[in-house]
């Protein structure tokens, strides 16, 4: 639209909207003109004057799309949207809206739900007090640039969030978007990725390095000497197996991670597996002075699983209850059918127990109350870790129970 045609098309306008007012002064000029009371004159002067106030007026409301669009800057001043833009609440992302002054227009459910209602009509510092979140908020709505910052939370729990800072195109006024995505599930898994590839490559370079001096000792000064040989070569290869047994229990983790997955599909009946189990261990519990109860019912108890997987598990569980608990002299193990298809496995020891802030953390791979006490006991820090992945796979759960200078109870139930 040109300026001519726009001036045009305004007084069109403006004309339509005053024709009342134009008919009726027009009808009482004429009514003036007919009866002769009143001089010529005066008759055009007053009929011109009210014309001239009808088509100077107020313009009436444009009602072409183009014009209707809702002017944004002044609703924002009041703090709310006219038409708020509701399909944000399906976004599964913390979005606030911002008019160009900082203040908060809109915030989404997730926000709401996720950093509590906002006072609309509030400036979003008043909920982001961190500098760097300010500070691309203030670039943003300065130079309209697209920013992004990482930011975390300590309180009430560790939260990480990825922020970012936008300009809001196709609207009638300057709106910004602020949408909050939170990545501390992504980057916990990285933390602990990297921590795992720390922690194994650390436990694997410990053995290697002893293996490597032995070595340069056979070779060096200890040559020819016999009695040195006799003395290192079942360190030497005790260190080897060590080393065997970390890169099968990695090994053993990863194939389980493979198939996380796939639901086991195999009837085990646990009773049996628990007695090739305990005779699996009896060698290891007499070397350590400790004897194996099971206390299991007549009937077949039967469970959805795989049995190598299970066979895994309870070597496990029972096996520590030896190794950790061997003071208490006894280890039990119970078995009970869960009716209608559920089971039950406690492996009991009587050993000096497990300090409460240790517990629940035991799971995570190369945890270890006492690295010294499970290195010495040929533990790799990774039993519980592989235990916890099979019954993550079984969709069993996996209880500890433990007291100090009493024993402790794990419990595995199906
Ligand atoms: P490890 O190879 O060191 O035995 P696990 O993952 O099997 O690794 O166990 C992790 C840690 O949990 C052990 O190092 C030990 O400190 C503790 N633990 C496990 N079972 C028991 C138990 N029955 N009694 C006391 N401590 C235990």
């Amino acid at each position: 639209m040109n300026r001519v045609d726009g001036i045009l098309s305004s007084f069109a306008a403006r004309a339509k909207s005053a024709q009342f007012v134009l008919l009726a002064a027009t009808a009482v000029a004429i009514a003036a003109l007919v009866s002769a009371a009143v001089p010529v004159p005066a008759i055009a002067a007053g009929w011109c004057l009210i014309v001239i106030a009808a088509l100077a007026g107020n313009p009436p409301r444009a009602e072409s799309a183009e014009q209707d669009i809702p002017a944004r800057p002044e609703a924002t001043i009041a703090g709310e949207l006219d038409d708020p833009p509701r399909f944000l609440d399906e976004i599964d992302l913390a979005i606030y809206l911002l008019a160009a002054d900082g203040t908060v227009i809109f915030q989404n459910r997730s926000a709401a739900d996720t950093f509590g209602k906002f006072p609309l009509g509030a400036h979003i510092s008043a909920r982001m007090r961190a500098p760097g979140v300010l500070d691309i908020i203030r670039d943003t709505l300065a130079n309209d640039r697209v920013n992004q910052i990482e930011y975390s939370e300590r309180l009430p729990s560790e939260r990480v969030y990825l922020v970012r800072s936008a300009p809001v195109a196709d609207t009638a006024g300057p709106v910004f978007m602020l949408v909050l995505r939170d990545v501390s599930e992504a980057r916990r898994i990285d933390r602990m990725r990297s921590d795992f590839v720390a922690n194994a490559s650390h436990e694997l370079r410990t053995p290697l390095a002893s293996l490597r001096g032995y070595i340069e000792t056979l070779q060096g000064p200890a040559k020819h000497d016999a009695k040195a040989q006799e003395r290192f070569l079942p360190i030497m290869l005790d260190q080897a197996t060590r080393m065997s047994r970390l890169v099968d229990d990695l090994m053993s983790l990863s194939r389980l991670e493979a198939r996380a997955h796939l639901p086991p599909d195999q009837k085990v009946a646990l009773n049996d597996l628990l007695g090739h189990v305990r005779d699996s261990l009896l060698p290891l519990a007499e070397e350590l002075e400790v004897s194996i109860h099971l206390f299991m019912p007549e009937d077949k108890v039967m469970v959805n699983g795989d049995k190598d997987e299970l066979v895994e598990v309870f070597e496990n569980l029972i096996e520590n209850a030896c190794k950790y608990g061997s003071e208490g002299g006894k280890v039990e193990v119970y078995l009970k059918a869960l009716p209608p298809s559920g089971a039950e496995v406690s492996v009991v020891d009587h050993g000096p127990g497990i300090p409460a802030e240790h517990v629940p953390r035991l799971t995570e791979r190369f945890y270890r109350v006492s690295v010294a006490d499970s290195r010495s006991k040929k533990g790799t820090g990774l039993g519980l870790a592989i235990v916890k992945h099979i019954l993550t796979r079984h969709k069993a759960r996996l209880a500890v129970k433990s007291e100090v200078g009493q024993g402790t109870t794990f419990t595995v139930r199906f």
